[in-house]
């Protein structure tokens, strides 16, 4: 057989997936297995397992990324690596993140199956919290790998009871002894669910996005004066919640001046929290994307001003973070067209896109050649337990992943 037929299990990958599915299954149909909780542990150990039964070399870095690599002839140079994340939202999708790390240990089994070599080593990789859902930032490792985040900064980052990621990490066996420190890569593949409407839209079975859309976070605090609801006449009050009303629409109008912008405000925490206290405290969280950055932050200023402006009207003192700051990551056009090629010569349409979400090969970009493979997401529902992609998908992402790894595999 030549290597052009070699085509991956598809019903091994269902399997594998099925699997990894039962760890974490909620009642609704999803998955919940949040960053470094008992069935991450659960779901880390069986990826190792099935990583040495095809005799890859596994490594476990400081931060839990979980790597194994399969020998090729010319070791001494660069990697290709393929990956993404087994964590996932609470009430979270099967198919977020666990499709990228189960469809490259597919084209390692098959590689195995078949006895083949490839002239370059190739690296499978499970990125610790993706999500960010526990534990804020998302993509906190990757980050940290590529050295745009720092190590004990990480590990300092508390979960809703306290807990903090360090401990967490070394609780569940993970914290390992690798510096988390980029080795040279020579290409990286990310298989992903598309998480949104576009392929399905379009009547296309792979995405290629150019890129990732630039992805600013920032969280506002509101101080206002709390009293009794009834005596308290309307006029002159300090209500903070109405204060946040005003602004979180100024974000959604903001947000249409310019047509490849998204702005969202999707957190908020009001307190006292009672029908009878007006509020004197809100914390909400404003998220802005854009495939231009200055556009994202020209966003921000006119929010800036106009949310400094609203608090001002209702005497609610507001204080203003920059949380965390992503630049756009255009990916490498050579692997870009090299996902297109591989899915015209197996057959597959595909759309040529950009990617809303932000993903692990937005900070390995930082560092080396990458691309993503998209594809569709039923309804384009995402980070919910309704999440679906059909099995036939799957396989054809997996195909064009082989495919693309053995492409850049050979190059010498
Ligand atoms: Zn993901």
């Amino acid at each position: 057989m030549s290597i052009k037929d070699l085509r991956v299990d598809g019903a091994r990958l269902r399997r594998s997936l099925e699997t990894m599915a039962a760890i974490g299954a909620t009642p609704g149909g999803g998955v919940q297995r949040l960053a470094l909780s008992d069935e991450d542990k659960q779901a880390r150990d069986l990826f190792v397992r099935w990583l040495k039964e095809i005799d890859c070399e596994v490594s476990i870095d400081e931060m839990g990324n979980i790597f194994g690599r399969r020998p090729g002839k010319n070791r001494e140079l660069p990697a290709v690596m393929s990956g993404s994340h087994l964590d996932s939202q609470p009430k979270g999708g099967r198919f977020d993140g666990v499709l990228g790390v189960m469809g490259a240990l597919e084209v390692m089994r098959t590689l195995h199956d078949h006895k083949i070599e490839t002239e370059r080593d190739l690296v499978i990789v499970d990125w610790t919290n993706e999500e960010g859902s526990r534990f804020a930032p998302a993509m906190v490792s990757s980050g940290v790998w590529v050295g745009k985040l720092e190590r004990d900064w990480a590990y300092s980052r508390t979960d809703i009871n306290g807990l903090k990621q360090g401990d967490e990490l070394a609780r569940i066996g993970y914290k390992g002894e690798t510096p988390a420190r980029a080795f040279p890569i020579h290409a990286n593949y990310e298989l992903h669910i598309e998480q949104g409407p576009m392929l399905e839209a379009e009547g296309r079975t792979i995405g290629a996005p150019k890129g990732v859309l630039c992805l600013h976070w920032y969280d506002i605090r509101l101080t206002g004066t709390a009293n009794q609801v009834g005596p308290t006449p309307m006029a002159g009050r300090n209500d903070c919640l109405l204060a946040a009303a005003e602004m979180i629409q100024t974000v959604n109008k903001v947000a249409h001046l310019k047509g490849d912008m998204v702005a969202t405000v999707g957190e908020i925490h009001n307190y006292p929290n009672s029908r009878n206290i007006i509020p004197d405290g809100v914390h909400f969280t404003v998220d802005i994307r854009s495939w231009e950055d200055d556009h994202a932050i020209g966003a921000w200023e006119v929010m800036r001003r106009e949310f400094e402006a609203i608090a001002d009207r209702h005497g609610t003192p507001i204080e203003m973070e920059i949380t965390w700051r992503v630049v756009r990551a255009p990916f490498a056009e050579e692997l870009v067209q090299n996902v297109l090629d591989t899915a015209a010569e197996l057959g597959h349409s595909s759309l040529y896109m950009v990617s809303g979400a932000g993903h692990d090969c937005s900070y390995i970009n930082q560092i080396a050649p990458a691309a993503m493979i998209f594809i569709p997401s039923k309804g384009g529902r995402s980070h919910v337990e309704v999440e679906e992609s059909s099995w036939e998908d799957c396989e054809k992402g997996a195909n064009v992943l082989l495919h693309c790894m053995l492409t850049s595999a050979q190059q010498l």
